[in-house]
């Protein structure tokens, strides 16, 4: 873990203007250390770029051509996760469960009563940070609100759970698993006693997702899998990205 870790979930907040949900001492962090300025110089200019950009796609294109374009993506999309669902059965059956099973614990923690309730980002992020010792890998996920978290312990691996709220009200809950997570990568889909369940291998890290809906499931999995992109991006090469969008 690196000294900036702690601080990194805040760049999103920060380079959208909204200080007032930043913690001080990240404030502080951002404003001293070269790392972490840049990458939220980098956060807005990307922000800046692709608002251009759907602008310029509301504006100006044709209606016709986005439906198109729109579909043939979603096509796309539903190939790769049944590609990914046909890996994962496979690798399913060939994972014995020998070990006390991080999934199950974390399908059994998401049914648990939350230990924080709060639709602060930061303040749950904080709490989490507290919980766990770590900084959370992601707490914001695209249009879904945060609505609290849970802390759990099973032998090797941590589980901090946190629990959101889709706009039609289905709730879903992201587990991370810090410490033996399962080896996989992708989406896989296992059922956990009688709970679909998906499972989120990214760069952030291991992540179990259990919900009311699986749409809302695969949902949350697409949010956590972009987040990763940028996130992977951002670290690997700002300066690049950052001369790239100028
Ligand atoms: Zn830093």
């Amino acid at each position: 873990m690196s000294a900036c870790d702690p601080y990194r979930q805040f760049v999103a907040a920060l380079a959208d203007g909204e200080a007032e949900l930043v913690p001080a001492a990240t404030l502080d962090h951002v404003e001293h250390c070269a790392d972490c300025s840049r990458e939220v110089q980098a956060h807005r200019l990307l922000t800046s770029r692709l608002r251009e950009a759907s602008e310029h796609l509301d504006g100006a294109a044709p209606r016709r051509p986005r439906v198109w374009v729109r579909t043939r993506r979603s096509a796309a999309i539903a190939a790769a996760a049944a590609a990914l669902l046909a890996v994962a059965a496979v690798a399913a059956v060939w994972s014995g469960l020998s070990r006390p099973d991080p999934v199950q614990a974390a399908v059994a923690a998401s049914s648990q009563p939350l230990q924080i309730q709060s639709t602060d980002p930061s303040q749950v992020g904080e709490w989490c940070f507290r919980a766990s010792g770590r900084g959370l890998p992601a707490i914001q996920l695209d249009g879904m609100r945060v609505i609290g978290a849970r802390m759990d312990r099973v032998p090797s691996t941590d589980i901090v759970t946190v629990v959101y709220s889709a706009p039609a009200g289905e709730r879903v809950s992201v587990s991370w698993l810090e410490g033996q997570a399962p080896v996989g990568s992708g989406v896989e889909t296992r059922s956990a006693s009688v709970h679909p369940v998906l499972i989120v291998h990214s760069a952030l890290g291991t992540a179990v997702i259990t919900g009311s809906s699986s749409a809302v499931m695969w949902k949350a999995a697409a949010a956590i899998e972009s987040t990763a992109t940028w996130a992977q991006l951002l670290a690997s090469r700002p300066q690049q990205l950052v001369d790239q969008l100028l």
